[in-house]
């Protein structure tokens, strides 16, 4: 169905919807001022999606957020924003959510790569195994990473830390795991996922810590392969680049889904601030041949963050965490496999 021409259908979930005649109107009416793309998406309407999940759905007062709400979970979506919360967990669609005609509606990308992957994962099969952990402590050897020398950090010795921590805790509860380091050395990047895929990694799990040029930047982050098509997080808009699916991306639904419940659960543990799932095409994610996830732990340059990872307490707190949300997919897939 074109939406201009005809009025929404609420028996049919998908809108097409031309992004052109969308940034054509916005331009029109002063909100968007951009060369408009000749590329169609399709569209589905929040209000047939929370139908269609069970869910309840309403605009919040002041009408600019959307909410789809169940027993179990709360999705509030805002107008012209990538960002939604899924049990107040942020995370990013590919697109922003458009509002038209006192609906709200997102693409069929980000219902098919955010909301099905994460709500209702079993719509994509039995999903893949969980016994043999990877862990990617990030950096090492001539590679230090973020560093703040005033406080003696450095990102490849924090990494290992925690991935040690968090490889005992995986052990003592029977999983697998695989390090792609142990020590103070340097692996180039390609070569950790080459590690993954020969070890016959069922999750691919890479650990790092951010520094920024701001004191004030603060936070955790967890990133899943951005899916074909889509811009990555930082990004307004795809470009050219964006149309390559690269081998990780045959996991999409499961990247998704880990990659929500570690952050989930290092919200749990952590508080915030939750700088929520994100997409990037990182090297280390692209080539994997299982799930995989990169998690930005905190910033180094942050002094307060500083002054907790120099205490063995935070980082084992930080490695529980992770197990946690390694564990809450574990569930998660048992209870689709059954
Ligand atoms: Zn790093």
């Amino acid at each position: 169905m074109r939406v201009g021409a005809h009025q929404l259908c609420a028996s049919r979930l998908v809108i097409h919807l031309s992004l052109l005649r969308w940034l054509l109107a916005l331009s029109l009416c002063g909100f968007v001022h951009t060369s408009a793309q000749a590329k169609t998406q399709d569209y589905v309407d929040l209000n047939v999606v929370a139908k269609r999940l069970g869910m309840k759905s309403y605009w919040l007062a002041g009408y600019k957020t959307y909410r789809l709400k169940s027993q179990w979970t709360v999705i509030d979506a805002a107008k012209n924003s990538k960002c939604i919360k899924i049990n107040h967990v942020p995370v990013y669609l590919g697109f922003p959510a458009r509002e038209w005609q006192g609906s709200l509606l997102i693409t069929k990308a980000d219902y098919d790569h955010v909301i099905l992957p994460i709500l209702v994962p079993q719509v994509y099969g039995r999903g893949p195994d969980l016994k043999r952990i990877v862990i990617d402590a990030g950096h090492g050897g001539r590679d230090s990473g973020a560093r703040n020398d005033a406080y003696g950090l450095r990102e490849k010795e924090l990494t290992l830390d925690v991935s040690l921590r968090l490889k005992a805790l995986l052990e003592r509860s029977g999983f697998e795991v695989v390090m792609t380091r142990e020590s103070d050395v340097y692996i180039p990047l390609q070569q950790r996922p080459q590690i993954a895929n020969r070890k016959g990694g069922d999750l691919f799990l890479s650990l790092h810590f951010n520094a920024a040029g701001s004191a004030t930047a603060a936070g955790f982050e967890s990133f899943a392969l951005t899916p074909q098509f889509q811009a990555s997080s930082k990004f307004a808009r795809p470009s050219g680049a964006d149309n390559t699916a690269y081998k990780g991306n045959r996991l999409d639904p499961w990247n998704t889904l880990v990659s929500f419940h570690i952050q989930n659960s290092l919200v749990k543990g952590l508080g915030g601030p939750d700088r929520g799932l994100k997409r990037a095409r990182f090297l280390v994610l692209k080539h994997l041949d299982c799930p995989g996830v990169l998690v930005e732990l905190g910033f180094v340059s942050h002094p307060a963050t500083a002054q907790k990872l120099r205490t063995a307490a935070f980082r084992q707190t930080l490695a529980q965490s992770l197990y946690e949300g390694i564990v809450a997919y574990g569930k998660r897939l048992q209870r689709i496999q059954k």
